[in-house]
């Protein structure tokens, strides 16, 4: 059919190497011919052709999908660099950015400032409103902050309720001015569905030289922050040098009290719980004292939230179980109390929270053979109200194995009444903040009837606490209060000093 000499046999064959080789612009020429072997050429050119529409089709799709893959790589990045809650930065962003702010330093001849900002009653919120809640505080501070700052201003979260903001080539001036005007926002009511709450913070400022990582310059505006915070509320500090030896002292005090719970530096004190009508010492609470080695006696407001903070406040609770349970064992083994008598022990939420800790109630008065109505533990209000179905199931737990529970510091927190039904206790101890005017203010007496009426109402009794004075103990006697304790009966003392309280009101 074909001529073996027709040169455009081997046309047609190099043509169809060349587009076998990629090269699919390459066409082979057609001749005047039109015959069979020119139907071929033309049909391996439409082929050719065809190739190279479908090739180019594909190399667009390629190029689209390789764009789509950037942008997600683009997006996937920003969300390792962003606090997916608030849609800050996050602590890599954050450092990064402070980096960077650094190293612009040798032009601009300023250096930027970090400000460390931590909310001040933030885990109350989420304890007692609950994570919804605040992650709406969350955001609602994230969107203020950012309004408070300019747009070259890098702020971030950094976990939790802190956040942190990168202000480049700023003076301290500047941006103390900007942390108040933060400050300021931050007093401002915030709405939540079902109410409306203020929440302030503490900043810490340091200033980004050269020379510091930003990691260490963090580690000083989180210094400074916690220096802001001990002077109270809503306020500012700027980093000294100096605060780095407080640092250094609280975590040594830190590691003291860690020895101290291991080995004999803590102590209790006891405090009698009194009939009013009779005078008599119906129990004692016993409450903890570090006896520290250079120090001196150390009192738990200083070293119950430090021991919170580190997590050692549940081996610090089961101390004062075991130690309160057994000096109790001991005083009724001596005589000097009686079935009735009963020891008070404070416990945390931390404590509440711990099925663990049932296990060690259980433990402790099957060791001692205490009878488990003689041992009343307290629990703050708030630890109580935050409540959770675990909680609940503790105290249910606690109650089944026969000890009394009381909601300690009540008045100071939330309880409604219904609350107060449901729960499994038995009394309230009233903060002392309710009695303080007896005897001065004549508006006293009315409230505190009316809390004395609220609480019998729900099947409740109360322990009135920080009674001072001769007139308190009268007018709670003759508004009908049962007991109370308060210097005006005794202080906390001793276990050594308890033998002889006992015998001189019973005399
Ligand atoms: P709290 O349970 O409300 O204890 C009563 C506090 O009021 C005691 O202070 C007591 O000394 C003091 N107080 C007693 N009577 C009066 C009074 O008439 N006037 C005044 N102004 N104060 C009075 P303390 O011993 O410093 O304890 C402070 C808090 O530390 C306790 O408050 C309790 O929340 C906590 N705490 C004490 N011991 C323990 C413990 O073993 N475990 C735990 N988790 N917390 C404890
Ligand atoms: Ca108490
Ligand atoms: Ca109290």
């Amino acid at each position: 059919m074909f001529n073996d000499d027709d040169p455009r046999l081997s046309q047609l064959l190099d043509g169809i190497v060349r587009l076998a080789s990629g090269d699919l612009q390459s066409r082979i020429e057609v001749s005047p011919a039109r015959d069979e072997l020119d139907a071929i050429i033309m049909g391996t050119n439409l082929l050719a052709e065809d190739l190279q529409i479908i090739y180019e089709e594909l190399e667009q799709r390629v190029e689209v999908r390789t764009q789509l893959l950037h942008e997600a790589h683009r997006e996937m990045q920003k969300m390792a660099m962003q606090d997916p809650l608030t849609g800050l930065a996050n602590r890599s962003a954050l450092l990064a950015a402070l980096k960077s702010s650094q190293d612009g330093d040798d032009q601009t001849q300023t250096q930027p400032v970090i400000l460390l900002l931590d909310l001040d009653a933030f885990k109350s919120i989420n304890d007692t409103l609950g994570h919804a809640a605040g992650d709406e505080v969350l955001i609602t501070v994230a969107e203020r902050i950012r309004n408070a700052v300019r747009a070259t201003d890098v702020v971030g979260r950094l976990g939790g309720d802190e956040f942190a903001i990168v202000m480049p080539a700023t003076s301290v001036d500047q941006a103390a001015i900007v942390a108040q005007r933060i400050l300021a926002a931050l007093k401002e009511p915030i709405e939540l569905p079902d109410r409306t709450i203020r929440c302030g913070a503490s900043i810490g400022l340091s200033i980004g030289e050269a020379r510091r990582t930003p990691e260490d310059l963090l580690m000083e505006a989180d210094v400074a922050m916690y220096a802001s915070k001990a002077e109270g509320q809503n306020r500012l500090h700027v980093f000294e040098p100096g605060l780095l030896l407080v640092r250094r002292l609280r975590s040594q005090l830190l590691d003291d009290l860690r020895a101290a719970i291991k080995g004999e530096g803590l102590v209790l004190h006891y405090q009698p719980v009194v009939e009013l009508d009779s005078g008599r010492i119906e129990g004692v609470e016993a409450l903890v004292r570090w006896n520290h080695p250079t120090r001196g006696l150390i009192m738990p407001d200083e070293f119950i939230p430090l021991a919170e903070d580190a997590g050692l406040i549940s081996e610090l609770g089961l101390w004062v179980l075991t130690t309160a349970v057994g000096q109790l064992r001991t005083w009724i083994d001596a005589g000097v109390a009686d079935s009735r008598f009963s020891v008070r022990i404070n416990i945390s939420a931390t404590d509440l929270q711990s099925l663990q800790f049932i296990e060690d109630v259980r433990g402790v008065l099957k060791e001692t053979g205490v009878r488990p109505e003689q041992v009343v533990l307290e629990l703050t209000e708030v630890a109580i109200v935050k409540g959770n179905e675990l909680d609940r199931y503790s105290l249910g737990g606690l109650r089944g194995l026969g000890v009394g529970i009381e909601i300690d510091d009540f008045g100071t927190g939330y309880s409604s009444i219904s609350y107060l039904r449901r729960l499994p206790v038995d009394r309230v101890k009233v903060d002392r903040s309710l009695i303080v005017g007896l005897g001065t203010d004549p508006s006293q007496p009315p409230l505190v009837a009316a809390v004395l009426q609220l609480v019998r109402a729900c099947g409740l009794e109360a322990v009135w606490e920080g009674v001072e004075t001769a007139e308190q103990a009268e007018h709670l006697r003759s508004l009908g209060c049962l007991s109370a304790q308060g210097y005006f009966f005794s202080k906390p003392v001793p276990p050594e000093n308890i033998p002889e309280l006992l015998a001189r009101t019973s005399a």
